[in-house]
Order: C-alpha cells, then structure tokens, then sequence
C-alpha cells in the first residue's frame, strides 16, 4: 500500500482528498496545524484504520517514510491569508521547501495546490497555464498571489536539478462541505447571510466574475493527476469554466434558499480580480478531466451543510 501525506489535510480541500484517498486503497496521514482547518472536518476519516492525523507546522522540517505528497497546507481564503501575511508567505515558501526536501529523500512524487491567483488580476481571459499573470508584488493579496509562484519556482527547480517527479495544479474557486464559516469567501458569506435572512453583501457592483467548482469534481481531478504513469508535471488548470457574476451567484443562492434577504453593495477590496476563468483544455488534454457536477447541484450539497453547521 502506498503512503500518502496530506498537508492541509484538516482543511476543506484536504479532508475530502484524505477521504477519497482511503477509498482508493492508500494509506494516509494527514499533517495539519488547525490554523483554519479543524478535526471536525476529519470525522469520516478518523476511525479508519489506514488513516494517521499528525498536529505540526508545515513551515518546519519533518522526517518520515513517504510515496506520495500532497502540499495542500495553506490559508485559503483572502480574510484568512491576510490575518498574518507574514506566516501565510512562510507557510507557502518554507512549507514548499521542507516538503520539497522530504519528497527528495524519499523519492517521491509531490503535488502542490497552487492557484489562479498565480495570474493575479488577468489580462487575457480565459486563463491558460502559459499566461505569466498580472500580480502586484507589494499589495493586500501578494503574501499569498507571491508565496504560491515562489513555491511554483521550488518545485520546478526541484524537477530540474534532482529530476524530482512533481505535479502542480492551479486551482480555480472550489466550494463544498467542510469550508469554514469564518473563511469569508464569497459562496460561504453569502449562504450564511441568507440562511439566516440577513443582507447579501456584495462587493463592488457584484459584475466580476468567478467560475466555481464543486468539491468532488476537483478531488477527482487530483486523484487523476497524481495516478497518470507519464510524469506529467504541469502546471494544469483544475477548475470549472462556467463563469458567473457575483450578481448572479447572489440571485442563485437566494432562490435556492428560498431567502428574504436583499443585496447590500459595499467597496471593492484592493486588487480584487475581475474576472477569472480557467482554460482547462490541458487537464481535458492529460486527464482526461473535465467538471460534471452543475452550480445548481453543487450549492444545494452546500446550502444543506451549511444548514446544519449554523443550526
Ligand atoms: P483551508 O483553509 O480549508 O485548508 C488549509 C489547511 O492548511 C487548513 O487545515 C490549515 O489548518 C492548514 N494549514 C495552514 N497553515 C499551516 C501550516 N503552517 N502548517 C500545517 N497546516 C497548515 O483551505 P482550502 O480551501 O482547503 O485550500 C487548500 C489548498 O488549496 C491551499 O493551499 C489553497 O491555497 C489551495 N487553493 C484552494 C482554492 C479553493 O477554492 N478552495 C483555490 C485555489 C487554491
Ligand atoms: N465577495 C463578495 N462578497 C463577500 C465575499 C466576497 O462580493 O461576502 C467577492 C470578492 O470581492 C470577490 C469574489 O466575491 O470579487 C470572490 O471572492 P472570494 O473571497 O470567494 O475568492 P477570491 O476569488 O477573491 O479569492
């Protein structure tokens, strides 16, 4: 059986893809230091027998016998990463270098959730994998946007100096079960609110864009990425292209909810992206992946978690 490390593996992404993992027959540890994830969000793990959960800090070394890596530790959400700016840089920048240096040791393969924050606030639309992005280095959002390319950079000089195998994803917005209510992201903020009937708040006139992805299709695309024989190292784009405005999120989720609440319109957050797509023709391409689940199906998974976490 093939030893896997999650790290992150509490968090929202993490605890699905430690559960999809058992599933498939591997064993798993989960290495995680509870910054935003919690072992809640481990309950369908916790009891099974190939399952281990570890509490450390990514940022410092470890040693242990290992397959595979998934580099999932991270804050998430632009409130969570830009509580402490200073840690979400070094979880991203010293957490890639220590996990670089154990896949190294073990030879194994290592997978780093990046993101399409790697293209900043895009200028060509929709975003392909060789697009090298529009990113302010010195603003609210760079101790994220910056700490993930420089991770991109580790492990790509890793692959070139000690022909590590790495595989490197960019993710574009996911939702699902187990997001933290605190994250403030925009499904999340805006389910609570209306769950509760209170106002929508949108920030801005509500016409950027995003393109939202349910949980297990990503998941699956992970799985698919890490299990493909040719060593491919991408980057690859994981994300749904469906692409909607907050407008239009807001309107969806009100319905599905059933809510009395009303838009409130507040200001726009410093180098908040306006539009975000993925191209995903390269995981379509190498992985044969392509999103099935519709926003529709996805939100009312959500809104039902939602509704019983807040209750
Ligand atoms: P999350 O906040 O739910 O999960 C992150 C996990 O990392 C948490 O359990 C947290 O406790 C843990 N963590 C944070 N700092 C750590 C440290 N120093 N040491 C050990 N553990 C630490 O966020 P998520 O949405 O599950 O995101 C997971 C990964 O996917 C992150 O790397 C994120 O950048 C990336 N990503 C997510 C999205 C998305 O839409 N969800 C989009 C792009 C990229
Ligand atoms: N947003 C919003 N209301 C909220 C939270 C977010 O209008 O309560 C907006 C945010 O400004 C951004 C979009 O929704 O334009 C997506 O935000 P999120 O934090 O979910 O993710 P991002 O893609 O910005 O990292």
């Amino acid at each position: 059986m093939k030893k896997v490390l999650v790290t992150g593996g509490a968090g929202f992404l993490g605890s699905h893809l430690c559960r999809a993992l058992l599933d498939k027959g591997y064993l798993v540890t989960s290495l995680d230091n509870f910054y935003t994830g919690s072992k809640k969000n481990l309950s369908n793990c916790i009891n099974h027998e190939n399952f281990n959960s570890i509490e450390h800090d990514v940022s410092e070394p470890i040693d242990m016998d290992v397959d595979i890596i998934f580099n999932l530790a991270s804050p998430a959400s632009p409130i969570h990463y830009q509580k402490d700016p200073i840690y979400t840089a070094k979880t991203n920048i010293f957490g890639a270098y220590n996990m670089l240096n154990l896949a190294k040791k073990n030879n194994a393969v290592i997978f780093q959730a990046s993101t399409s924050e790697i293209y900043g606030d895009p200028e060509t639309h929709p975003q392909v994998e060789s697009y090298w992005g529009n990113v302010n280095p010195i603003g609210i959002r760079s101790c994220y946007d910056e700490s993930k390319r420089c991770a991109e950079t580790l492990f790509f000089d890793y692959h070139r100096m000690y022909n590590l195998d790495i595989r490197v994803v960019r993710i574009f917005n996911t939702y699902g079960p187990h997001m933290s209510i605190e994250d403030g992201r925009v499904v999340t903020n805006l389910i609570i609110q209306a769950l509760k009937n209170n106002e929508l708040t949108i920030n801005g006139d509500g016409s950027q864009t995003r393109s939202f992805c349910y949980v297990s299709d990503l998941i699956e695309g992970f799985i698919r990425f890490i299990e493909q024989p040719q060593r491919i190292t991408g980057p690859i784009n994981l994300g749904n292209p469906h692409e909607i405005t907050i407008n239009e999120l807001a309107k969806k989720i009100i319905t599905l909810t059933g809510s009395k609440s009303r838009i409130e319109y507040t200001v726009m957050p410093q180098d908040d992206p306006l539009k975000r797509n993925p191209d995903i023709s390269l995981a379509k391409q190498h992985l044969d992946w392509e999103p099935k689940v519709s926003l529709e199906d996805g939100l009312e998974e959500t809104i039902s978690y939602f509704s019983s976490v807040i209750k």
